[in-house]
Order: C-alpha cells, then sequence, then structure tokens
C-alpha cells in the first residue's frame, strides 16, 4: 500500500532532479528560533557614522551572521525555507562517518548544505546510530536513504526517523514483508516524511557534493540485495561510490548504465563478500580507498578472501568497521584524511 504511493511519486517525479521537500517545517527550535534573530535581524541602524564605526558594525554584523549560520538559525534571519537547518559546521568540507554498526551498514554525510545517513545499522546496532548523530548535535537530516529493506540495512530506521526531522527519505521502488520494514513505513507515514525512489542517472546536489544516482537501473531484480540504490558522490576531484549490497547482477546493470564509475573510494558492496565487488566492476571504479562495513566474527565470513586479495593485489588502502572501530573520512575536495577509533 505505501509503496504504491512511492511509486505514484517516483513516476511523477521521473524527470526532475531529486529536491529535498520536508514537509514539515522546522518550528519551535528552541532558543534558535526566528523569534531571538529576527530582532537582530532589524538591528541596523540609519544615523550617519564614522568609517572607523561602520567597518567595526560591518564586523560586527558579519559576526553575528557567522554565528547565526553556524548555529543553523541564518534561514531565520533571512526568512528564507527552514528546511535544511543544519547544525555542524564543516569547513567547506565534506566528512563522511562510517558509524560501527557491526554487522550491518550506516554512514553518514555532511557538508556546509545539508547532511545524508545512509542506512540505520540493524534493530541491535540502530540506538548506536541515534547516538553517534546526537553526539555530533544533528537534529535534523536531510536526506535518509535506506538502501533496501533487509533488517542490517534498515532495522534502526524507524528509530532514526523517530528520533530526528528527516527532510526525504530515498529508497528503492520494492517493499518487503518483514515487521522491520513495516516499522519504517509507520514511522516514515507518522512523520509524514516525503519518500523518492530515484533511478539510474538522476543527479542531485548537497553543499558543493554532487550525487548521482547509479542504480537500481530498472524494476525486476529477483534478490533484495540487487534494489540497493547505489551512488557516485563527488565533492570537487573526490569521489565515492557505494553499492548497498548490491550483487554481481546490480554490478552488471550499473556497467551497463554507462555512468561513469571511476571513485577515489569504494564502499566495498555486501559487506566485502564474493557476491559483490566483482572483478569489471572493481576495475571500473578503480578506487585507491576501500572501505567495509562489517562486523567481527560475523557468521558469514565477510569480508571474503576473493574480495580481500583482489583489493590487495591493487594495494588498495583498506578500512573496515570491525577492526577500526568508527572510521571518518573528511575531504576539501581536492585530498581526503581518515581517522579512525582504532589502529586496525
Ligand atoms: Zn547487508
Amino acid at each position: 500500500m505505501p509503496i504504491g504511493d512511492i511509486k505514484a511519486a517516483a513516476k511523477r517525479k521521473a524527470k526532475e532532479k531529486v529536491v529535498s521537500t520536508a514537509a514539515r517545517k522546522v518550528t519551535g527550535g528552541g532558543g534558535r528560533g526566528s523569534g531571538s534573530s529576527g530582532g537582530r535581524g532589524r538591528n541596523s541602524t540609519s544615523k550617519r557614522k564614522s568609517p572607523v564605526l561602520i567597518i567595526v558594525l560591518v564586523l560586527l554584523v558579519a559576526g553575528a551572521a557567522f554565528a547565526a549560520w553556524h548555529f543553523g538559525f541564518l534561514d531565520g534571519i533571512l526568512g528564507q525555507d527552514q528546511d535544511t537547518p543544519t547544525v555542524i559546521a564543516v569547513d567547506g568540507n565534506m566528512v563522511i562517518h562510517f558509524i560501527d554498526v557491526g554487522q550491518a551498514d550506516a554512514f553518514f554525510i555532511v557538508t556546509e548544505g545539508g547532511t545524508m545517513l545512509t542506512d540505520a545499522g540493524s534493530r541491535s546496532s540502530g540506538p548506536r546510530v541515534v547516538e553517534y548523530l546526537q553526539n555530533m548535535g544533528v537534529t535534523f537530516i536531510d536526506y535518509v536513504v535506506a538502501t533496501h529493506p533487509h533488517e542490517d540495512h534498515i532495522g534502526g530506521m524507524d528509530l532514526v526517523l523517530n528520533a530526528f526531522q528527516v527532510g526525504t527519505v530515498l529508497l528503492p521502488d520494492v517493499s518487503h514483508t518483514t515487521r522491520t520494514y513495516e516499522r519504517m513505513i509507520e514511522a516514515i507515514e507518522t512523520h509524514n516524511i516525503t519518500t523518492y525512489a530515484p533511478q539510474a542517472g538522476h543527479e542531485f546536489e548537497m553543499g558543493g557534493a554532487i550525487f548521482t544516482v547509479l542504480h537500481p537501473t530498472g524494476d525486476d531484480y529477483r534478490n533484495l540485495n540487487d534494489w540497493s540504490l547505489s551512488m557516485r558522490i563527488a565533492f570537487g576531484s573526490i569521489s565515492m561510490v557505494t553499492t548497498g549490497d548490491a550483487e554481481h547482477i546490480g554490478e552488471g546493470a550499473m556497467l551497463n548504465t554507462g555512468l561513469y564509475l571511476g571513485a577515489d573510494v569504494l564502499r566495498l558492496g555486501h559487506h566485502g563478500s564474493r557476491t559483490s565487488t566483482g572483478q569489471e566492476f572493481f576495475d571500473a571504479v578503480s578506487p585507491s580507498i576501500a572501505v567495509i562495513q562489517v562486523g567481527e566474527g560475523n557468521r558469514y565470513g565477510h569480508p571474503h578472501e576473493c574480495v580481500m586479495e583482489r583489493l590487495e593485489a591493487t594495494n588498495t588502502r583498506i578500512y573496515r568497521n570491525d577492526l577500526h572501530g568508527n572510521i571518518i573520512l573528511t575531504t576539501d575536495g581536492t585530498s581526503i584524511d581518515i581517522q579512525t577509533e582504532r589502529a586496525g
């Protein structure tokens, strides 16, 4: 039933760009609302001042504006939409947090223009995602991506959707019969969150980062993993490809799109399983850095040896949540810095 709505919306917008259309306003944002800032906006004076005084005033206003931007209520001052009251300052960088959620997925992208959470951990590790984001001061997430309806990707989704205000949920046009999936849909409906099912070739921008949807390319995949919403994210000359749990079928479809797949970073598909990161796909991406979201001692034996050998053969730097804990990648658009919780 809900997926019918999603489908209809997807068709309507098929040729449009994906635009954040947060239905709900950020009202009552505590002391940060427009109430306190509106006064300041009118604080300008029309009296004649000496040049020094004018310079001092300009600096004061600039300082206030910066503070306002920093704390996310510049929108209030300017009377603009309050769709993206992102709180976190990133100094012109793009920062990607690969959150250690065990044998599950969750990573959070922060730019000056907004935030995106891709997957929300499992049912058991979902609270870790919520806590991680709350510790960062997050209250609003522009985009939440549910790559596909498996529990290790959307298990914590209802917790996230209940804990934060969310602009748009991006998800593939496929449903699932599990209670986990129903909980996610219920949370979407409860909070009246806009959903959108993008297709390969769709593109959108957030804070200078360009997101190109690589997959799904069609609407007929037997395996839920192959529905995984996949993207190439470019920030300046730095880029990352992320493919959820897409397997060889999904990777083949991405290769067939003709979309450019080359990237500095590959967030490995399906936790490093041999079902994914096929040679041809890996060669097309040709990353120098691989990130594997995988849990210690998982029962699947991820990451699989043949995949690791593929990475090692090309001297790809490897970061794994099971070994490194939380992994934080920061880029200014020309270089990459990676900090990890543990040495690995
Ligand atoms: Zn998975």
